[in-house]
Order: structure tokens, then sequence, then C-alpha cells
């Protein structure tokens, strides 16, 4: 089944085309790897999905709905989260705290709620604390939960990302250079993750220079050059197109 369908889409930036006519259909469950140089437009791809960017031209279907310039706190309670090509965290907050930030979006709560301590709000505090830790058991970094994210390692920050993104349950994550700044050992750790991502059900797309990591995860492939579809297909195609090699794999 096709989780998510991109038709036509493109976004300009002045004279630029960021992203231009880019259709795309992503299999529910998979992993798709989204390649290309440096300003290819990947990032803003990403930003299109989840609604930071509102499309020039061209549509979005999630799960059937059209969510086309939905915006992002809408997006992300459809079932649509990302994590940021930079990390975004907290810094002054724990490594868990990060990850509580992830559970706002599901809150039932009022705010009324929140103030008077009700048994609902008790409830869901309680809830959330839960999920939130699973998720970074799932991550294997229930270890660092109180430690400030400004001092935890870099692989320690990209992987609270990734427990942020996941405790919002999401039914597809968008994850921009997860592994970009880690060690190529840390690398297979993070592939490893991926996996365990997918194996949830959890439909992955994302962005990534590592080569050889792409070619062992990636269900599909998109090549993007300059905005424009260069290529899609398994790694086996990606790695045997003569366009691909010249443009990318060749350099
Ligand atoms: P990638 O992630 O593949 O490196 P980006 O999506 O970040 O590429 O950028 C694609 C192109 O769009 C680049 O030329 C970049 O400079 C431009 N771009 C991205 N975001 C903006 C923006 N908000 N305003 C103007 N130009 C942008
Ligand atoms: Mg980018």
């Amino acid at each position: 089944m096709t989780i998510l369908r991109t038709e036509g889409l493109g976004k300009r930036f002045g004279g630029l085309d960021a992203v231009k006519d880019v259709s795309l259909a992503v299999e529910e469950g998979s992993i798709t790897a989204i390649i290309g140089p440096n300003g290819a437009g990947k990032s803003t791809f990403f930003n299109l999905l989840a609604g930071y960017y509102t499309p020039t031209s061209g549509r979005v279907t999630f799960e059937g709905e059209d969510i086309t310039g939905m915006a992002p706190h809408r997006t992300v309670k459809r079932g649509i989260a990302r994590t940021f090509q930079t990390t975004h965290l907290f810094e002054e907050a724990t490594v868990l705290e990060n990850v509580l930030a992830g559970r706002v979006v599901r809150s039932r709560s009022t705010v009324f709620d929140a103030v008077l301590h009700t048994p609902r709000n008790r409830r869901e505090e309680k809830e959330n604390l839960a999920v939130a830790m699973a998720e970074l058991e799932f991550a294997g970094i229930a270890g660092f939960a109180h430690e400030p994210a400004a001092e935890v390692p870099q692989e320690v920050q990209k992987r609270t990302a990734v427990a942020l993104a996941l405790a919002t349950e999401p039914r597809l994550v968008l994850l921009d250079e997860p592994a970009a700044g880690i060690t190529e050992e840390e690398t297979a750790g993070f592939a490893d993750l991926i996996r365990a991502i997918a194996a949830r059900g959890i439909t992955v797309c994302l962005v990534e220079h590592k080569m050889s990591m792409i070619m062992s995860l990636a269900d599909h492939i998109l090549v993007l050059e300059r905005g424009r579809m260069l290529a899609e297909g398994t790694p086996a195609q990606i790695r045997s197109d003569e366009r691909v090699i010249e443009a990318y794999l060749g350099r």
C-alpha cells in the first residue's frame, strides 16, 4: 500500500526551482532514501512533506488524504514526524525532557487539567513518561535520560532526535541526515536503529550521504539533482544507473 504520494511537487524560491516536478510513491513500512549533491533539494522536499514550506506546485497525499500545504503542527498530529539536518534539541533540558516534548502532540489534557493537576492530567503524565522512556530504550540511550542534551555525545544527540520523533507516535518519519557527523563505527549501529523503526511498521524516508549505509538499508532510492528527479529505483538499479554514476556516485 502506498502511504505517501507526491505528484508534480515543486517549490520555487525567487527564480530558483529548489524542488521541481517530483512524483514519488512511498510504500508503507518501507525505507526510502533520498540522495543527491548539496543543494539538490532534499531538505526542501522534506519541508514540503511536513508542511514547513507550502508547495508552489503539485500535491502531497498521505494515507489517502490530501495534505498539501498542511501546517507542521497538523502534519505531526496526522502522523508525520521529522528530524532536522542540524539537530534541534532543547540544550538545557535533559535527554528525557527532550523526548517528552514529543508527547505534547498527543496531549488530550486541557490547560485546566494541567493547572488543576486533574486525574486525567496525572494519568497522561504517567503515560507520557512511560512512552518517552520506552523510546529512549528503543533508541539505546536510556542511560543518558537525565543528562543535559547539550552534554551528551553527538551520536546520543542524534538518537535523542529520533526518539523525540518516535514519541509523537508517527506513521512516517523523515530523517534528515540522521547519521551526519557520527563515526563510521556508530553509523552501523544507526542503520540498525533505522531498520528497527521500519520493523515496527513505521515508514522511513531518509536523506543521507553515507552511500554504503544507504545501499544496505534502503528499499527504494530517489536521486535528486538541482531539484529534479534524476533517477529512482532499488539500490541495485541506482548503483548501475549511468546518469547517477556520472552525476553523483562517480565523483
Ligand atoms: P539539500 O538539502 O539537498 O542540500 P536544500 O533543500 O537545502 O538542499 O536546498 C535546495 C536549494 O534551495 C538550494 O539552492 C538552497 O539554497 C535553496 N533554498 C533552500 N531553502 C531556501 C529558502 N528558505 N529560501 C531560499 N532558498 C532556499
Ligand atoms: Mg539538506
